[in-house]
C-alpha cells in the first residue's frame, strides 16, 4: 500500500508535500519520496524509510516551485529498493514525467512484456512503470489526454498523482479501490489518499476524485477533467474502512472513526460477551472498533495494551523475520489491569495470526484469566490483487483453518468475526459498491496471471 500527496499552484509546494507525507507514512514505511518542478526543471528526492528520518531542512532546499507529489511506500509490486522508490521520474524527449501511484496493477506483467518486445528498458520491478512508459509514447496533445491513452488496456487498482511537464494529473482506476481526495488551500489544489493529509496543510476537501475520473490542474489554475469509461458499480476497498486509513481521515467519502465504531458496534451484536469484565483494544488500528464494542456491550473500555510508538506497523514489514523482531518491542500488557480478568481483546483483523498469538501470550502472562477474541473484519480468506499486502493463501491462518482451529491456534477462549453482511451494513455507503475478495473470494477482475510477480517483483 502506499501514499500519495500532490498540489498545483503554491510557492511551498513542496514543503507543503513533505508536510503531506508525514499524515500518509502509516499507509507505507518503506521508502518516501517528492518531485517538484519549477519553470520547466524538475528535482526529486527519494530515500528509503520513513519521512521524518530522511527529509532534512537541508535535503528541503533542493525542492522548490508551485509543484510537487509526493509518495510514501510499502511494496505490493516490486521489491524494496531504493530504485522502486516513488515518485518515478524520467526525462525524455518530450519533457518530464514524475509519478506516485497507489494500487497494484493485474496485468503488469503482460503489458510491460509487451513494451520490453518494443525496445522498452525498465529501470524499476515496480508495475507502476509501465505507465510512465505508455505515457512517454502516447500521443495525444494535452497532459490528461496522454493519461487516458496511457492507461488504456491497463486493469487493476490506481489512484495516481502525475506531474507532467507544468500540469499535475490526477487519476483513479474505474472501480475506484484506492482512495483519492481533491481539496482546496487558497488558490492552489491539493490532492491526497486520505483527508487527513488535506488537514495537516490546511487545505479543505473539495470532493472525492471520481472512479474513472482524470483531473488535470493547469500551471494557470485551470482544470479540466476527463471521465474514462466508470464501472457500472464501484469497487471500494472495504479493508481501507476495516484497518487501513487513518481515523481522522474521511475516505470514499466517509468518515473512518464512524466506520470502525459501527463495525464495533455490529460485532458486539454478534458475538456479545456477556460474562467479560471489560474490553480492550489492540492499539491503535482497532480502537474505534473497541470503543463501538463497549458502547454497545456496555462493557467499559480499559487500556490494557500500551504500544510503543517508535516501532512501526508490524505487518508492513517485507519479511517475516522483520515483522517477528518488531511484534516483540511493539506491545506491553498492564499487568494491574488485566490480573484476574475475563476480557475481550477487539482487533480489526487476524491475517497469518502471528501476532495476535503472541499478543494473546502477552494478555494471558499479565494475569487474564479468559480471553475472548473479537474480530471486526472477516476471516481472511484469500490475497489482495489490488493493493494490499496480505499474504499468499498458504500463510493465511483463515485460507487453512476453521474458527475453532484458529481460536485454538492463537490460544483464546472464545473467538468471533464479524460476518460479511455486518461489516458491508456497517460502513459508510454500504452494503454495495465495495471489494472485498480478501473475505469473500468474490474478485472483481480475473486474478492476475501471474500473482508471485506482484510480491517478489
Ligand atoms: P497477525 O496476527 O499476524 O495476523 O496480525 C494481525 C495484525 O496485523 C492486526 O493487529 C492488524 O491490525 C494488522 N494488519 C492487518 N492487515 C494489515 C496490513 N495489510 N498491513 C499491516 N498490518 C495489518
Amino acid at each position: 500500500m502506499c501514499g500519495i500527496f500532490g498540489i498545483s499552484g503554491h510557492a511551498d509546494a513542496a514543503a507543503l508535500t513533505h508536510l503531506g507525507l508525514y499524515s500518509l507514512q502509516h499507509r507505507g514505511q518503506e521508502s518516501a519520496g517528492i518531485v517538484a518542478v519549477k519553470d520547466g526543471a524538475v528535482n526529486v528526492l527519494r530515500a528509503m524509510g520513513l519521512v521524518s528520518d530522511k527529509f532534512t531542512a537541508e535535503s528541503m532546499r533542493s525542492l522548490s516551485g508551485p509543484v510537487a507529489v509526493g509518495h510514501t511506500r510499502y511494496s505490493t509490486a516490486g521489491s524494496s529498493t531504493i530504485e522502486n522508490a516513488q515518485p518515478a521520474l524520467v526525462r525524455f524527449r518530450g519533457g518530464h514525467i514524475a509519478l506516485a501511484h497507489n494500487g497494484n496493477l493485474t496485468n503488469a506483467t503482460e503489458v510491460r512484456r509487451s513494451l520490453e518486445d518494443q525496445g522498452s528498458i525498465f529501470s524499476s520491478t515496480m508495475d507502476s512503470e509501465v505507465i510512465v512508459h505508455r505515457l512517454a509514447r502516447a500521443h495525444a496533445e494535452r497532459p490528461e489526454e496522454k493519461l487516458a491513452e496511457a492507461l488504456q488496456g491497463i486493469e487493476g487498482a490506481y489512484s495516481l498523482l502525475v506531474i507532467i511537464g507544468d500540469t499535475l494529473v490526477a487519476a483513479r482506476d474505474p472501480l475506484g479501490w484506492r482512495p483519492l481526495v481533491m481539496g482546496r488551500l487558497n488558490g492552489a489544489y491539493v490532492f491526497a489518499s486520505e483527508s487527513c493529509a488535506l488537514d495537516i496543510v490546511g487545505a479543505t476537501i473539495e470532493r472525492e476524485v471520481a472512479p474513472g475520473e482524470i483531473l488535470a490542474v493547469g500551471p494557470d489554475g485551470t482544470v479540466r477533467q476527463i471521465q474514462m469509461t466508470a464501472a457500472p458499480e464501484p469497487r471500494r476497498c472495504v479493508f481501507e474502512y476495516v484497518y487501513f486509513a487513518r481515523p481522522d481521515s474521511r475516505v470514499f467519502g466517509g468518515s473512518v472513526d464512524r466506520a470502525r465504531r459501527a463495525l464495533g458496534r455490529r460485532l458486539a451484536a454478534e458475538h456479545p460477551a456477556p460474562g467479560a469484565d471489560f474490553v480492550f483494544s489492540v492499539p491503535d488500528s482497532s480502537n474505534s472498533a473497541a470503543l463501538g464494542f463497549s458502547e454497545a456491550s456496555g462493557l467499559p473500555l480499559e487500556l490494557a495494551l500500551i504500544r510503543n510508538h517508535y516501532v512501526g506497523r508490524t505487518f508492513i514489514q517485507p519479511t517475516q523475520q522483520g515483522r517477528d523482531e518488531k511484534v516483540k518491542v511493539k506491545y506491553n500488557a498492564v499487568r494491574e489491569i488485566l490480573a484476574g480478568k475475563s476480557v475481550v481483546m477487539v482487533d480489526d483483523s487476524i491475517v497469518r495470526g502471528t501476532t495476535t498469538r503472541g499478543l494473546v501470550a502477552l494478555v494471558r502472562a499479565a494475569g487474564a484469566r479468559e480471553v475472548h477474541m473479537r474480530v471486526s473484519s472477516p476471516p481472511i480468506t484469500g490475497p489482495c490483487y489490488y493493493g494490499i499486502d496480505t499474504p499468499d493463501r498458504e500463510q493465511l491462518i483463515a485460507a487453512n483453518h476453521s474458527v475453532e482451529e484458529i481460536a485454538r491456534r492463537i490460544g483464546v477462549d472464545t473467538l468471533g468475526y464479524i460476518s460479511l453482511e455486518g461489516m458491508l451494513d456497517a460502513v459508510p455507503d454500504g452494503p454495495s459498491g465495495f471489494c472485498h475478495a480478501c473475505f469473500s473470494g468474490q474478485y472483481p477482475t480475473r486474478p492476475p496471471t501471474v500473482p508471485e510477480k506482484l510480491r517478489l517483483g
